[in-house]
């Protein structure tokens, strides 16, 4: 008998260490109460690894403030374009589109983020059923799976992307994220697609998971790509500079990697050219899952180098391993056979061929 509690007791404090694995569900739904649960909701933390005790299914057993990552309004979900509904919200509007901003890199071993001053002042307006609400830009953050065939958050009639890149927009009326996640109309997030350019010798990857359906309404067919090459040239120098910096030093995985970029990049070198998009009530896709995002999904992707792509992969977690190990995307929460509903509206017609102009011309 103490044996077998001497056993059990390493088994589980090895599992709050570390974020044990367990072989049943039944097993380790006892375990997870009691040994990765925290009621200090600060010190919470949560991982992508599908089978650990802090993985994208439990997180909200983690802690009581992530209940809601359990609720009926979460992301990200499959866009099911055929069943959209057209509403002419007519376009977004942007002061500053074309103007490059300084952002400030920042890695702690989950997704890296390039944060955006406030006083950049880029403003989002006409955000779909927020009437004249404001948005100021906040942070531009990639996601990306374990596989190239499923890297998005969010599908389009079932297919993923490589990549998506997320634009998080946060109302004026209030001063920080934290503050706005909580409101109602708080966040808009702007999510768009990324394919992965070839190189130049025109190598074309057999392992593209995501197709164009020609007869579906999203008419992707009719998407001019735009290469989005200052995001690639910033993702390739600033990522493998923080792989360096981290693979540097190896006691210090907790270290926080940050980087000044001055003038680093604007929205129009991330947006597509065409900027029709589907738009739906949803959550944070980490916890603590608000449901307070209005969500714009770009209807066309925009694409960026393989050498972005894999210095992205490559970057180290918290444990050091390269975040394609576990990837950092949260699976589909709606759109999908167990939780089919989804009211997703769009403002373009099936039929149009969309804006396929650059709306930004150089100087000089
Ligand atoms: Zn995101």
């Amino acid at each position: 008998m103490e044996f077998c509690i001497a056993c059990l007791i390493s088994v589980l404090l090895a599992g709050y260490s570390t974020g044990q694995l367990y072989k049943s569900r039944d097993e380790f739904k006892v375990k997870i109460i009691d040994y990765c649960r925290t009621e200090n909701c600060e010190k919470a933390q949560y991982s992508y690894h599908r089978n650990s005790c802090r993985g994208p299914n439990f997180w909200s057993r983690v802690t009581p403030c992530w209940g809601r990552c359990s609720s009926f309004r979460q992301s990200p979900v499959n866009i099911i374009t055929d069943v959209t509904r057209y509403v002419p919200h007519g376009p977004l509007q942007f002061s500053k589109f074309c103007d490059r901003v300084d952002v400030q890199l920042i890695h702690r071993g989950f997704v890296p983020h390039f944060r955006v001053d406030r006083d950049s002042k880029i403003v989002m307006c006409n955000v779909p059923n927020q009437g004249k609400q404001k948005y100021i830009i906040r942070d531009v953050h990639p996601h990306l799976g374990r596989r190239e065939t499923r890297g998005s958050e969010h599908a389009f009639d079932g297919s993923f992307y490589p990549m998506e890149i997320h634009l998080v927009f946060i109302n004026s009326r209030y001063r920080t994220f934290r503050e706005a996640m909580t409101r109602s109309g708080g966040l808009a997030v702007i999510g768009v697609m990324v394919e992965i350019e070839e190189n130049k010798k025109g190598r074309r990857s057999n392992r593209r998971g995501y197709t164009h359906q020609k007869n579906s309404c999203r008419n992707v067919a009719n998407c001019r790509l735009k290469s989005a090459t200052r995001l690639s040239h910033l993702m390739v120098k600033y990522f493998k500079k923080i792989d360096k910096e981290k693979t540097n030093s190896k006691n210090e995985m907790n270290k926080t990697f940050t980087a000044d970029i001055g003038q680093a990049i604007s929205l129009n070198e991330i947006l597509p050219y065409d900027l029709s998009y589907y738009t739906y009530h949803g959550s944070l896709t980490t916890p603590p899952c608000y449901e307070t995002v209005q969500w714009i999904m770009m209807r066309c992707p925009i694409k960026v180098t393989r050498e972005a792509y894999k210095a992205l992969a490559n970057l180290p977690d918290l444990q050091g391993h390269p975040l394609s190990k576990y990837g950092t995307r949260r699976p589909l929460q709606r759109g999908i056979t167990d939780h089919p509903t989804v009211d997703v509206q769009r403002n373009f017609l099936c039929k149009s061929s969309g804006n396929r102009r650059d709306v930004c011309y150089r100087r000089g």
